[in-house]
């Protein structure tokens, strides 16, 4: 319960203003609701947003990295290098198209997949690296297409966090393979429920887009074809209209919660959560877009548990999250012989990681208390 006598504080929010809304109405009114002129109208506003490079969307950030995977051939007998610290959609995909995930232990600091353990993974079944980029923080860019070039692998960059993010001055999509990013109402940027894909040409865009109607390809006035096995992945116009909307301001939002990032740092520095050994996000103001402020809590110096303190800044009127559990001690993955100790990092990430709450409409204000409350929850609670 919220005991604190201030309005509960989520650890995330869409900002949608009343244009969005207007405009949404101007869809439903307008006789052509599901995919039409605003889906392709929000494809190609994003792939000017990613240096003219093929954009495709699709209903969810888990269909666009699925599709990723087929266009590439990656299927049954196959093996995809990946992170366990991530949102379990990542390593669903890669055992929905029957490959096999094989995780690789996380940079304690970067939280992301450690670049320097990718080597060791590979195999001749080793078909795809599939990197995330948590809290929007890419890993090192450089060093991960350099592994792929000399490996011969796919890359497909689950990117669901990261718009907006960049590395050395390029945005995150404008290069690269594969780049897939998520709308959902948590991202950055939201079209309610929503994905898109950034291909590499003509051919690998159309293949996307029969992947996501059914394998259809039409012809002519009446011609009609099937090919390939597809699904129903297709966003409504609906959605785009919003991710449309959300894309204008994809620059202040990302701005803002820069803003709030930095005031986190100052309000935390010096303070009893930094002596009690709390650790901070990489500070890395020049590639991050800032998609959610995590720390991780010393659990060994404090007699609550994450859950206890999580209880904690409830009472105080503060929402917090877990992003994410490690991935491989799940009960399914654990069924494909994966065991606790094997991603060590990980785990303890798994089992310390906390967000924050940060979205743009948050105040100065809302910082300075969650910093006050993250202080006075480890000072009372150190051992
Ligand atoms: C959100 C997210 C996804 C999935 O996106 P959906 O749109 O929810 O399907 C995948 N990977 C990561 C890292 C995410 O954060």
């Amino acid at each position: 319960m919220n005991t604190s006598d201030q309005p509960f504080l989520p650890f995330t929010r869409p900002t949608l203003d009343e244009q969005t809304i207007a405009e949404v109405g101007d869809v439903l009114r307008s006789g052509w609701i599901t995919s039409g002129p605003q889906v392709q109208a929000f494809e190609a506003e994003l792939s000017q947003l990613f240096g003219g490079r093929p954009v495709r969307t699709f209903n969810s950030g888990t269909a666009t990295m699925e599709i990723a995977l087929r266009i590439a051939g990656i299927g049954p007998g196959d093996e995809v290098i990946t992170t366990p610290l991530s949102w379990v959609a990542t390593s669903n995909t890669i055992l929905e198209v029957g490959a096999k995930p094989v995780f690789v232990d996380i940079d304690p600091v970067t939280r992301n997949i450690d670049l320097s353990r990718v080597a060791a993974a590979i195999t001749p079944a080793t078909r795809a690296i599939m990197p995330v980029y948590l809290a929007g923080l890419p890993v090192d860019m450089d060093h991960l297409y350099d592994i792929a070039k000399r490996h011969r692998l796919r890359v497909i960059e689950d990117a669901a966090q990261a718009i907006g993010s960049q590395w050395g001055g390029k945005r995150i999509g404008a290069f690269g393979d594969f780049v897939s990013f998520s709308f959902h109402p948590n991202k950055n940027i939201t079209s309610i429920e929503g994905g898109a894909l950034v291909l590499n040409n003509d051919d690998e865009a159309r293949l996307a887009e029969k992947y996501r109607l059914q394998g259809v390809s039409r012809s002519g006035m009446d011609g009609m074809e099937v090919d390939v096995l597809g699904g129903k992945f297709n966003l409504t116009d609906v959605a785009a209209c919003v991710g449309r909307a959300q894309l204008k301001r994809l620059d202040e939002f990302n701005a803002r919660r820069a803003e709030l990032a930095r005031r986190y740092f100052d309000g935390l520095a010096g303070g009893d959560a930094l002596a009690c050994g709390v650790q901070l996000p990489p500070a890395d103001f020049a590639n991050t877009n800032w998609h959610m402020f995590q720390i991780m809590l010393p659990l060994e110096r404090l007699s609550l548990d994450r859950a206890g303190f999580m209880l904690q800044l409830k009472e105080r009127g503060i929402g917090s999250g877990v992003h994410y559990p490690a991935i491989h001690l799940f009960k399914l993955y654990r069924a494909l012989g994966f065991r606790d100790g094997m991603f060590p990092h990980a785990e303890r990430a798994g089992r310390a990681i906390l967000t924050l709450p940060l979205f743009p409409a948050m105040s100065d204000a809302d910082v300075e208390r969650v910093c006050l409350a993250v202080n006075a929850i480890c000072l009372k609670y150190k051992k």
